[in-house]
């Protein structure tokens, strides 16, 4: 097994002489230091809120702990106030809509320098699975500049290796042809929707797929296992979000985590309740400050993601820090009990492994029913579905639970619509509307 590409080019980018974690965490200490008083500069934002904050007092990262975060509705709220540079030499802004009720949006800004910054990553991360024999094709969108397909699309020529940007999937049988003449070998996209091209193109996957890349959003165990074992694909995760300048963190060939980009990002866990450090091994909101961003620079940024740090080495022997398979937002989960509470991931885990499940949505009505709307053609899978989530709840409740089931057809749209939003999924609650 191959150690993570990503750890020379850290240890090129960060000029430490040894690989070792303490002379790293200098390095990104100094970085800190550097970012705390360019943002303090250049930023409305930073200069208001940590104006009275000097540098050169935080002398380790246990010291930066006492720096206050940064939450997403900062940005909502004036994102021109994070902008440390003219808007002139704005090279590409993202918005991202809220998926809450306030309709609020954020806007991410990027220079050229910081787009070019995330080419780089993104070179050095696809060579974790790819080699110069591979072709590739993006299910995301790429047709403007900056975008995250545009930037995959240079970074992968630098590496000489041909890169199709396909766009988000609306219709799987031209996908599967545009793979057949491409004579594509690796995909990289969002994990419902290569989930549902595998299953409905289960010929095209086997005979030509080798490696996944999955983004996005949460991977479910199921589909990597099934990616694996049934297509014979070599299936590998990355974390990132847009926040992050789109790419933060990739899987290395022993598919237990991703290694991070750690000379451009420095990672925390939290608890998110007290924003306290959460032991490695245990699960907390991920955290991150930016170390080399021009436009719009983070510090101590709330992801509102769930992760934990690896306790252990990784198997490919690197020094560098080890994340523990993102379990998604923190705050995508309905409570079912007193401190209970279900997540989308385990939702995702309970009912994708069926395998002719397509899709799924689900809600919880006004009469505290969880209602599971199923996409599949297979109506006789119902009450084995059903079976699986009343076990899944029976897990997180105990006997006498009271939450009503009921798994039905999803007959809204049909079979050939698929999940083509970048939206991250969520258990919509319905419960108290109208009160
Ligand atoms: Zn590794």
């Amino acid at each position: 097994m191959k150690v993570t590409p990503l750890e020379d080019w850290i240890i090129g980018k960060s000029g430490i002489k040894e690989k070792k974690p303490k002379l790293l965490a200098e390095y990104q200490l100094d970085k800190i230091r550097e970012t705390l008083d360019y943002a303090k500069r250049n930023s409305r934002f930073y200069g208001e809120r940590l104006g009275s904050i000097n540098e050169d007092q935080i002398n380790s990262l246990e010291d930066f702990k006492n720096i206050p975060f940064t939450y997403p509705y900062h940005i909502r709220q004036n994102p021109l106030d994070f902008l440390c540079l003219p808007q002139r030499e704005i090279k590409r802004i993202v918005t991202l809509k809220s998926s809450g009720t306030s309709g609020a949006e954020k806007r991410i800004y990027f220079s050229e320098q910081d787009l070019n910054l995330t080419i780089d990553f993104f070179k050095v991360g696809m060579s974790c699975l790819i080699d110069k024999n591979d072709r590739v094709m993006v299910l995301l969108p790429g047709n403007t500049y900056g975008s995250i397909g545009d930037l995959l699309k240079r970074a992968l020529e630098i590496s000489k290796v041909p890169c199709f940007i396909h766009g988000v999937m609306v219709d799987p049988e031209q996908t599967a042809k545009d793979i057949i003449e491409n004579e594509i070998t690796c995909l990289v996209g969002i994990p419902m929707q290569v989930l549902y091209l595998s299953k409905l193109k289960m010929d095209v996957f086997k005979s030509r797929i080798k490696k996944v890349l999955l983004s996005t959003d949460y991977v479910p165990d199921v589909l990597i296992y099934e990616l694996t074992h049934q297509y014979g694909c070599k299936v590998f995760t990355h974390y990132g979000m847009t926040e992050m300048g789109y790419g933060g963190g990739v899987e290395c060939e022993a598919l237990d985590g991703y290694h991070l980009r750690e000379a451009d990002l420095y990672f925390e866990v939290v608890n998110p309740d007290t924003g306290e450090a959460v032991q490695d091994g245990q699960s907390g909101e991920v955290v991150f400050t930016t170390l080399t961003r021009y436009a719009m620079p983070f510090i101590r940024y709330r992801t509102g993601d769930m992760a934990s740090f690896s306790s252990d080495p990784c198997g490919c022997g690197t020094f560098l820090k080890t994340m523990k398979k993102v379990l998604g937002r923190i705050d995508n989960k309905v409570i079912i009990g007193e401190n209970k509470f279900l997540y989308v991931w385990e939702l995702d885990e309970a009912i994708l492994k069926f395998k002719e499940v397509l899709d799924y949505k689900a809600c919880i009505t006004d009469e505290n029913l969880l209602k599971i709307e199923i996409k599949s053609d297979h109506q006789s899978i119902r009450n084995d579905i059903e079976q699986s989530i009343q076990t899944l709840l029976y897990q997180k409740l105990g006997y006498g639970y009271k939450m009503k089931l009921a798994v039905i057809a999803d007959t809204d749209s049909k079979p050939e619509k698929i999940t083509n939003s970048m939206v991250k999924r969520k258990i919509s609650d319905f419960r108290g509307a109208g009160i």
